[in-house]
């Protein structure tokens, strides 16, 4: 049924989807018992065993040539379906199986890896990031496949156990398989909508430049009676040269840091001021005292379409308990960029540390490490396969989706784009309170199912595009 009530597809596969709830939500229980935390040594063994559950429930749900590749790090999960009409779409679907740790485990109200619903709510760790979403979309080749005969469109999957770690053997994987992945168009569900009634495509991500500054003073930490006064303290001058990488206007002063960037066309802002977002809800969400930011441009254009420089973290002398009067020999700060379209991600450490050598004293040596980089995403709104996307959600949430950019990175996006050179399409179907990544991570589990039926939808809409 769409939200209406009314059957959305063919009475024999509306009554399989009533029928495969509790099995779904079983299975899905199932999975999410493993603890596959990809960052922690200790789970690795629990990671494999993800990986092979997922392997199984491909194959029982009629996904073909499934196979478990093994690689430096964790393995990947590859399974495809190619016996579409001639012509047809190829989908291929990416999601990762492996969560973050759990910490701290004190702050959730049931055990991580014991799924426990409350309310409308599926509670544990992994439940909406990813594998909540991902699996909905292999229910949704299950249930096309025993119901329904055939798939519209072909189909692969493509599923990652490192996605919470930078999906580095993804990365290293992708250049030599464009030929077995190759696809018409990439469906990724790890993203969020608005609310349970509101479904959101977000044809933007920002990318990511992440690095460490280093202020370097005298030799070794010195007493401050002794030298105070005399030589440069390094905390004092790291304050004063981070205090210089905003303008007055809530700009990057850092040159260069723009010059690539895209204006944003009208289509764009009008696309985005539909979004239900502003200064009330910010604040509400936040409790910042005020909303902050670049002037000229609106709270959802600073979040998604706009980049931005923080920092994220700082540190020197001494900060136990109690007190010492130290100048002490360096200070750090640990600095990111969310970054938009065409900004170049690998040379914005260098811009960054020239900036700030060039307005740094001669009493203090400042270097900038680069410790993470990956350029931003952005899918164009007018091709075949949005409108595939859109259809297919409004058929299920009877609502047209809102589009919008989002504020984080999905660094493997970006290579998935550049290396299959194919439109991603971000449906994801969690909701903004999902606790990714925190105590209580749940996943809404009428938009579990919804998203069951958006994956079947965007098939049958991909032929018709
Ligand atoms: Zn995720």
């Amino acid at each position: 049924m769409n939200r209406n009530g009314n059957a959305l597809f063919d009475p024999k596969l509306e009554n399989y989807l009533r029928d495969a709830q509790t099995s779904q939500l079983d299975e899905l229980s199932e999975w999410l018992r493993i603890p596959s935390v990809s960052t922690l040594p200790q789970h690795k063994a629990d990671v494999e065993r993800a990986a092979g559950w997922l392997a199984q429930k491909m194959e029982a749900a009629g996904l073909q040539n499934v196979e478990i590749i093994p690689t430096d790090g964790h393995p990947i999960v590859y399974g495809d379906w190619l016996h579409a009409e001639e012509h047809a779409p190829t989908l291929l679907v990416y999601g990762h199986y492996d969560v973050q740790p759990i910490d701290p485990e004190e702050l959730w109200d049931s055990p991580p890896f014991e799924p426990t619903v409350r309310g409308d709510d599926l509670y544990a760790r992994g439940a909406s990031d990813d594998k909540g979403q991902l699996f909905a979309h292999v229910a949704a080749v299950e249930a096309l496949l025993a119901a329904s005969g055939p798939l519209p469109v072909n189909v692969k999957f493509l599923v990652e156990g490192e996605e919470e770690v930078g999906s580095p053997a993804l990365t290293a994987y992708l250049p030599a398989a464009t030929e077995k992945l190759a696809a018409d168009v990439c469906l990724v569900s790890d993203t969020h909508i608005l609310s349970p009634d509101q479904p959101m495509i977000i044809y933007g991500l920002r990318g990511v430049w992440a690095g460490e500054v280093t202020v370097k003073g005298p030799s070794q930490d010195l007493h401050s009676g002794m030298f105070g006064g005399a030589v440069h303290n390094p905390n004092q001058a790291l304050c004063s040269l981070l205090a210089q990488l905003h303008d007055s206007a809530g700009r990057v002063a850092v040159p260069g840091f723009y010059d690539e960037v895209q204006t944003l066309t009208e289509e764009e802002r009008t696309a985005l001021a539909q979004v239900p977002y502003g200064e009330t809800e910010l604040l509400q969400e936040t409790g910042a005292p005020a909303a902050w930011g670049e002037e000229g441009y609106t709270i959802t254009e600073r979040i998604g379409a706009r980049p931005t420089l923080e920092i994220n973290g700082m540190w020197g002398g001494f900060i136990g308990d109690g007190f010492k009067t130290v100048i002490p020999g360096e200070a750090h700060a640990k600095v990111s960029c969310r970054l938009v379209p065409d900004q170049p991600s690998p040379a914005i450490g260098p811009m960054i540390e020239q900036f700030l050598q060039g307005i740094a004293p001669p009493t203090v040596e400042v270097s900038v490490n680069t410790l993470q980089h990956a350029p931003a995403t952005v899918v164009p709104l007018d091709v075949p396969e949005m409108r595939a996307a859109a259809r297919a959600y409004k058929s299920v949430f009877g609502v047209e989706p809102v589009f919008s950019r989002e504020g984080g990175s999905i660094p493997i996006a970006t290579v998935v784009q550049e290396s299959l050179g194919i439109p991603i399409l971000f449906m994801g179907f969690g909701l903004p309170d999902d606790n990714l990544h925190a105590p209580n991570e749940k996943l809404h589990l009428p938009n579990f199912y919804r998203g069951i039926r958006v994956g079947i939808a965007l098939m049958q809409e991909l032929i018709s595009s």
